[in-house]
């Protein structure tokens, strides 16, 4: 007989958990995998991949203004939120699907309930039966961070935004992060009016300071308000139902919804892990080693729970890498260097390896090239809005990092980025023939 019921059991069914039981499964692993919520996780479900549907349905706002000098005439267009959202979580629903057919196909046994780790190869589900493992995978990622201000439940955060019954005519969010400028862009193109309040000075911190500040240039010629050195004092509901929202250094502001986007915390409570000595950082997160084992031999966590890099590719990476050292014979580490990564923005923004001043801090002597231009479909539509490329080179040439903020942006990115973890030259870029006439020739015409 078997000494335990599976070789793996996994908490949680988002991008990394399902990549890791799949793999682990094809490995000849007998798996099981607990979801409380909806197969697909944070990212199908309520991040990634409904906020790129909702940036696409945003866009049309401009665009359908840029028709007019493409000689279409639409006259007043009009936007029904409930038909975009009712869309958009549909299409969710048939994702979840997929993940979960994905599951079957690969003979995960699925369980619908919450679990947690009640010993180094037990877990406790939700109704009370228990279940062995010779391995447990931790894969449950990360929830929104709320600041614990006095009326912060009426704040909404990412997760219901997906829901909204209405658009709110005014919305306050909190946070100068990937999700407080999605969002911003998102409410914006759709009419509602945004203020952004930050506790400093600094937007989208790690990306290159001259793109963050052509973002922020560009989301207030788009109308959207900013605040900063701002932090969160209260928020009071009034008897009409609109919200009084108090903070440092500024006066009130009265809105209809207050969105908070400061941050995701690991989902590393209630699972059982501090009884069994799993260690646990600040904030939370599952410490691991570059296996993604943690500090009990047998339990192993990958993803946002670990607060390494909160990226749905990333989570995927250390998914498949943990069932290869564990399951498939063969150790393999992820690569954290040279991660690219965007934020879906109006326009969006995206960068790959160092920004200007990370090289100057650590390579010294550099040399930055930079495209600032008008794309031509903007110069046509009279759009006054410039996108900026930024190749950073060190001394003998080498690209060390490319920063591009403007339409399609991390479309362009992808490619570019290989040709940055290849460790490529700015002399390869410029003997690489321009396609005409694009964005992206800018990458190799920079002088
Ligand atoms: P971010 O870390 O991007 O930004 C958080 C923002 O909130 C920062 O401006 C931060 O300020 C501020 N903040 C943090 N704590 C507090 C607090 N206690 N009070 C007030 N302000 C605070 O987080 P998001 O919530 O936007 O997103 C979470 C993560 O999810 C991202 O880091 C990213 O990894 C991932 N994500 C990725 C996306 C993508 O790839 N396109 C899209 C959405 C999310 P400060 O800078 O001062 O710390």
């Amino acid at each position: 007989m078997a000494q335990y019921d599976y070789d793996l059991f996994t908490i949680g069914a988002g991008s990394g958990g399902v990549r890791a039981s799949r793999i682990a499964a094809a490995h000849g692993a007998k798996v099981a995998v607990a979801e409380e919520h909806k197969i697909g996780g944070t990212c199908v479900v309520r991040g990634c991949v409904p906020k790129k549907m909702l940036v696409y349905g945003a866009h049309f706002a401009e665009d359908l203004q840029d028709a007019k000098a493409f000689g279409w005439s639409v006259d007043n267009p009009t936007f029904d939120w409930t038909v975009l959202r009712d869309n958009v979580l549909g299409e969710v629903e048939r994702l979840s699907g997929l993940y979960t057919q994905t599951l079957d196909n690969n003979n995960v046994t699925l369980i619908h309930q919450r679990a947690s780790v009640s010993g180094p190869n037990e877990v406790t589900l939700a109704d009370g039966s228990k279940v062995t493992a010779k391995y447990i995978l931790i894969a449950t990622g990360a929830r929104p961070h709320v600041p614990g201000c006095p009326g912060h439940e009426h704040g909404i955060t990412s997760n219901d935004a997906f829901h909204l019954e209405a658009l709110p005519k005014r919305i306050l969010i909190a946070g100068g992060g990937y999700i407080a400028n999605e969002f911003a862009g998102i409410f914006n193109e759709f009419g509602t009016h945004v203020t952004i309040i930050n506790r400093s000075d600094t937007l989208l911190r790690g990306y290159d300071e001259q793109l963050r500040d052509r973002l922020l240039q560009i989301s207030l010629t788009k109308g959207i308000d900013f605040r900063f050195n701002a932090e969160f004092r209260g928020i009071e509901k009034q008897a009409d139902g609109t919200l009084k929202v108090a903070m440092t250094n500024h006066e009130d502001l009265v809105v209809d919804a207050v969105m908070f986007a400061t941050g995701r915390l690991p989902n590393s409570e209630g699972l059982g892990l501090d009884t069994l000595g799993v260690d646990l950082g600040e904030r939370g997160e599952i410490k691991v080693d570059r296996f993604s084992k943690t500090s009990v031999d047998s339990i192993y966590a990958i993803g946002d729970v670990t607060d390494r890099v909160q990226l749905t590719p990333v989570a995927i990476r250390e998914g498949h890498a943990f069932a290869d050292t564990v399951f498939g014979g063969k150790p393999t580490t992820v690569d954290y260097s040279c991660v690219p990564s965007a934020v879906f923005s109006h326009p969006p923004l995206c960068g790959v390896g160092l920004t200007e001043s990370q090289a100057r801090n650590t390579l010294g002597a550099v040399k930055v090239y930079t495209s600032d231009f008008r794309p031509m479909k903007h110069v046509l539509a009279g759009r006054n809005e410039r996108s900026l490329y930024k190749l950073v080179c060190d001394e003998a040439d080498k690209i060390v990092g490319i920063h591009l903020l403007g339409p399609d942006a991390p479309e362009i990115l992808q490619g570019a980025a290989v040709a940055v973890k290849a460790g490529l030259s700015k002399t390869d870029f410029d003997a690489t023939v321009a396609i005409h006439p694009t964005m992206a020739e800018e990458l190799v015409l920079m002088r």
